[in-house]
């Protein structure tokens, strides 16, 4: 192994992005470090950058949904060993709060956010915690697992935890980005039906419908209320998405829910929620859901669908830089230059 390696480093009070020769991590108690194969850029890399999201640290490695191979492991690591291929997660639990304790590593109180509150993976090798690998199935790609930890189980988990998907549910997402295109492909998976698109972007309109999308709509068409309800036979939405997170959609999300429906937020912003009249809220018992991240094993689930082929990803990696290219990749996301799903960073 060489000394050093190349990392991208992000210095929080000049907003600059550098990249360095770094001396390779080493593996501490319960810890491995892991030989990069890809890591995608994600909104929240870039909200980092703006400054939108607090930085806890002076410089930091970014990069938080990777895939790799085990090269190295630390003391009192069992169940791994070197050359295995591997997701690192993306939070280290503080293994102390009573949340912990509890074996509920997901809420915990304390949790340390990866490429946040330590270094991430655009870089060469990654320090990761043993405790959250997952390993990737033979035969899986190695591109497609670095989607798993985020991408796809952020929207993964929204569907099958937050909203309860079931066979047969009228589904509507609004917002078919990176997040939406996956809500739809996994409502498909999940049994939904119809499921309706809505987005004022044609081309994401039209990649939905190839993800599984009965229906695409624009959200400006003031026809938008007949259209869901000739798509639904009348009985609107069970599970509407929210994948933007502005008053706009969230509003239109809970004003075409059939009663009992639920309006799922997965969108982040610091705008307000909308959500109506009272008298129609309460008179159809509608609800609404906070969507927030997925469970470890909720990448171990999605491996799986990898692996016996139930699910492709290939469609979802829109463009691979090397890392001495980072800066084009994050360019090429905040211009949304090509509508990218995920641009993959390659140390
Ligand atoms: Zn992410
Ligand atoms: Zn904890």
């Amino acid at each position: 192994m060489a000394a050093t390696m190349l990392a991208e480093r992000f210095y929080t009070a000049t907003r600059q992005i550098r990249l360095e020769e770094v001396p390779i991590p080493q593996p501490g108690p319960g810890q491995v470090v892991i030989k990069v194969a890809f890591c995608g850029i994600c909104q929240s890399d870039l909200s980092l950058i703006s400054g939108h999201f607090p930085s806890s640290l002076d410089v930091v490695t970014q990069g938080h949904e990777a895939s790799g191979t085990i090269v190295e492991v630390g003391p009192g690591v069992i169940g791994w060993a070197e050359g295995d291929r591997v997701i690192p997660s993306a939070g280290r639990p503080c293994g102390m709060c009573r949340a912990c304790r509890r074996g509920a590593f997901t809420d915990c109180y304390d949790l340390q956010l990866m490429a946040f509150a330590y270094d991430g993976a655009w870089a060469e090798y990654h320090v990761a915690q043993a405790l959250g690998l997952t390993r990737i199935p033979d035969g899986v790609d190695m591109a497609q697992a670095a989607l798993l930890a985020d991408a796809v189980s952020t929207p993964f988990a929204a569907v099958v935890r937050t909203a309860q998907v079931h066979v047969g549910n009228a589904v509507g997402v609004w917002g078919v980005g990176g997040v939406g295109t996956h809500l739809v492909q996994l409502a498909h998976l999940a049994g939904a039906v119809p499921i309706i698109a809505v987005d004022i972007n044609d081309a994401a309109l039209e990649r939905a419908k190839s993800r599984g999308a009965d229906f695409t709509f624009r959200s400006d068409d003031p026809d938008l209320g007949h259209k869901i309800v000739e798509a639904t036979g009348g009985r609107m939405i069970d599970v509407a998405f929210d994948a933007v997170g502005i008053p706009q959609t969230i509003r239109q999300c809970i004003e075409y829910l059939d009663t009992n429906g639920k309006a799922v937020s997965v969108g982040l912003s610091e705008q307000e929620i909308n959500a109506g009249p009272f008298l129609d809220f309460n008179l159809k018992r509608k609800q609404l859901r906070g969507h927030l991240g997925y469970k470890s094993q909720d990448i171990a689930v999605l491996a799986e669908m990898l692996s016996y082929g139930r699910l492709d990803l290939s469609g979802s990696i829109s463009q691979i830089v090397p890392l001495s290219k980072v800066t084009d990749g994050i360019e090429a996301l905040v211009s949304k230059r090509g509508n990218p799903i995920r641009i993959l960073v390659q140390p």
